[in-house]
């Protein structure tokens, strides 16, 4: 199910254009228009989900698993060290975009982490 007003439902769909990395048909996994370092994608589901809590079972069980697919790729195309793996829920945690994403931060050195 979409939400009329949601850019990333849009996104996500193939309604606006975006730099994808990898797509299925239940996630596009998409590059972060503000990116914390190089390389910060962000996972999405094509279905609509404000938050984590709204998330199904089986959509949930499939977003490690492709975190870890993406994140080891990341270190074999982008050359990263490590990467985060950060999920934002409400306004007061930081969340920006009220549809469900999970970011995927490449980092290349050693050093304090700002998220
Ligand atoms: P949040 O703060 O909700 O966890 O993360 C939202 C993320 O989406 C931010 O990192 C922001 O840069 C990114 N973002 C917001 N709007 C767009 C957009 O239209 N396209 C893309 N690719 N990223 C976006
Ligand atoms: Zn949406």
């Amino acid at each position: 199910m979409r939400e009329d007003d949601c850019i990333f439902c849009k996104i996500a769909n193939g309604d606006i254009p975006s730099e994808t990395l990898y797509e299925d048909e239940v996630f596009r996994v998409i590059m972060d228009l503000g990116p914390a370092s190089k390389g910060h994608a962000l996972i999405l589901p094509k279905h609509h989900y404000k938050d984590l809590c709204e998330l199904d079972g089986e959509t949930a069980s499939k977003v490690l698993p492709l975190a870890a697919k993406i994140g080891n790729a990341m270190k074999t195309t982008l050359g990263c060290a490590g990467f985060n793996v950060v999920q934002n829920n409400g306004k007061e945690a930081g969340q920006t975009v009220f549809h469900f994403h999970v970011h995927l931060i490449p980092r290349y050195e050693e050093g304090p982490v700002m998220i």
